[in-house]
């Protein structure tokens, strides 16, 4: 069982990235600029100050990612309130907050979110005729989980 939510042409997008990837994560959203206008952006708290700097307009930050960034980021996809992230993890190397990370990665999974874990899936992501337009998600229905029969079990 399924059920759909609507992305608005104006999508809310979450952009994080660790130390060694703020770099291509500045390039990248130098690079995307134009289709990057249209929506919404919030952020980590340092990734964001840098974007906000590189494309001069506002971020919404969030505290920095190992001090709980990333787990307010995951809280608003949990509420429907992120509609993609891009998130250059760095694969090199452990992080303190390596437990958040994959909360995050978990989170898009359970809700459906698109995200993009390197500039390749972002490109793709950022250049998707959905960017523009309206996009029905299908999410699964969480309902029945919700009234499993916990006794029983
Ligand atoms: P930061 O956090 O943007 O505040 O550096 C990113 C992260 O989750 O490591």
């Amino acid at each position: 069982m399924f059920i759909t939510k609507k992305l608005p042409q104006r999508k809310c997008i979450a952009l994080i990235a660790h130390d060694h990837k703020k770099e291509d994560m500045v390039q990248w959203s130098v690079h995307n600029k134009q289709m990057l206008a249209k929506h919404e952006l919030y952020a980590t708290g340092t990734t964001g100050k840098l974007v906000e700097e590189a494309l001069d307009r506002p971020v919404k930050k969030f505290l920095s990612g190992p001090l709980g960034g990333d787990q307010q980021i995951g809280s608003l996809i949990a509420t429907g309130d992120i509609d993609m992230v891009i998130f250059f993890w760095d694969p090199m190397e452990a992080q303190p907050h390596d437990t958040d990370v994959k909360a995050l990665l978990r989170l898009c999974a359970v809700w459906n979110i698109p995200m993009a874990c390197d500039r390749s899936t972002a490109d793709f992501i950022i250049t998707s005729p959905f960017m523009s337009d309206d996009y029905e998600a299908i999410i699964p229905d969480y309902s029945g989980y919700l009234k499993r029969n916990i006794a029983a079990e």
